[in-house]
């Protein structure tokens, strides 16, 4: 209960006590109220909104917060850094999966047999259009929010400890080989052709080639530095999330020419004219832009890319498929894994190691093991080079947040 008292100065000040009993004055900076009401008014605020965090600082309201409102809080950080397929994919489950089941219930009301069963009964039971792939996403990213709660100190444990997910079959991730970009470079617009060709020179994300500026590209040594990328859904550039390291990729003659190409006499110190995220003025013109001079969307050249797969009568492709194209070469010539990762911009260099782990060369290796003599051909494209789940469209392991979008 507030109150107020007269200082030496005739005027008022407040008075409250915190949850913890301490005597606390509010003054108007020294200055004191002029009317001894206002001084009450003052502290009694102030008295309230202490008891609020104290409650808050001590998980009494926050147990109890709804799946919803715990998803508003921390799921920011799975929505809009990194790279935006990603971002979509996690807006998507959210709004199709989990809200409609979760978002009404306590994170203290949600309980292992409830999981267990919305698994292997309910809505993520496998059957059709609910493939185990997916099931692995939506639980995945589920288990995410959970833990966050549980580091957060919000729970105390997490009722996704020991659900079992349905197998998912090692299927293999389409990819574009240098003879598909041919095939389907036909049915594309130079500009997109050219982006598609970039991709498999540079393995660079969608939204990397998308916000990629001519001042990362050093012609002297032939190197790419990663820097910023094009965030679609706010259009802007942002800088990449800081626990991400910049990485530099080696540029092949046809990969400049492609630049200088893009490039053409634009002004090389005009900026880009979007948005930077940090606020830095920019003074570098981008690489891609479409032939009416417009930014690259990663999703507008993910559908154009898909179009042209279908037109070309190759197995279906998106955007990513340029870069796992970039792996998949790299793996065939033999580049070791740790320099695909770094160039790359895997954390784990695991995720590279499946592109190694498929190529004719390792094939025709294991094939001698066991006394098999093969020729050693080069099968561009064969079944299951980039086999095994893909990293950057898995927005679901929980080491992991997007803006590490390694998931990227
Ligand atoms: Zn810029």
């Amino acid at each position: 209960m507030a109150w107020a008292e007269k200082m030496s100065s005739g005027r008022f000040r407040g008075g409250y006590r915190n949850p913890d009993g301490r005597k606390l004055y509010v003054t108007d900076g020294g200055r004191g109220y002029e009317r001894k009401k206002d001084a009450k008014d003052v502290a009694q605020e102030c008295e309230v909104q202490a008891r609020r965090r104290a409650a808050v600082d001590e998980d009494r309201l926050l147990a109890s917060v709804t799946w919803g409102e715990w998803w508003d809080a921390i799921g920011d950080a799975k929505t809009t850094d990194g790279d935006t397929d990603t971002a979509r994919v996690v807006r998507n489950i959210v709004s199709a999966q989990l809200r409609p089941k979760w978002g009404n219930v306590p994170l203290n009301k949600i309980r292992h047999k409830l999981v267990k069963k919305w698994v292997e009964e309910e809505e993520l039971k496998v059957r059709p259009r609910m493939s185990p792939e997916y099931v692995h996403r939506v639980f995945g990213l589920f288990k995410w929010s959970i833990k966050r709660a549980v580091d957060e100190e919000v729970l105390d444990a997490s009722p996704c400890v020991g659900i079992k997910l349905p197998k998912r079959p090692d299927k293999p991730r389409a990819y574009i080989s240098v003879s598909r970009a041919a095939k389907m470079g036909a049915f594309l617009r130079e500009d997109y052709r050219d982006a598609v060709a970039f991709m498999l020179e540079t393995g660079l994300r969608p939204g990397e080639l998308c916000g990629l500026h001519a001042d990362r590209i050093d012609f002297d040594t032939g190197w790419l530095e990663v820097v910023e990328v094009f965030v679609t859904r706010r259009r802007l550039i942002k800088p990449c999330p800081k626990d991400y390291d910049v990485r530099k990729v080696a540029l092949s003659s046809k990969a400049m020419e492609i630049v200088r190409r893009r490039l053409g006499d634009r002004d090389p110190t005009a900026g880009c004219g979007q948005t930077h995220s940090d606020g830095t003025a920019c003074h570098s013109p981008l690489v891609f832009l479409t032939i009416r001079g417009r930014v690259m969307s990663p999703k507008t050249l993910s559908d154009h890319i898909t179009n042209a797969s279908t037109k070309a009568k190759v197995t279906r492709q998106t955007a990513y498929a340029g870069r796992r194209g970039w792996f998949t070469r790299l793996a065939e010539g033999g580049l070791d894994p740790f320099a695909m990762a770094a160039q790359g911009g895997h954390s784990d260099v695991k995720q590279t190691t499946k592109y190694v782990q498929v190529t004719a060369a390792a094939r025709a290796r294991t094939l001698a093991a066991l006394g098999e003599a093969t020729p050693l051909t080069v099968i561009e494209g064969h079944r299951g080079a980039a086999r095994g789940a893909d990293p950057e469209v898995q927005p679901v392991k929980d080491s992991e947040i997007p803006d590490g979008e390694d998931v990227g």
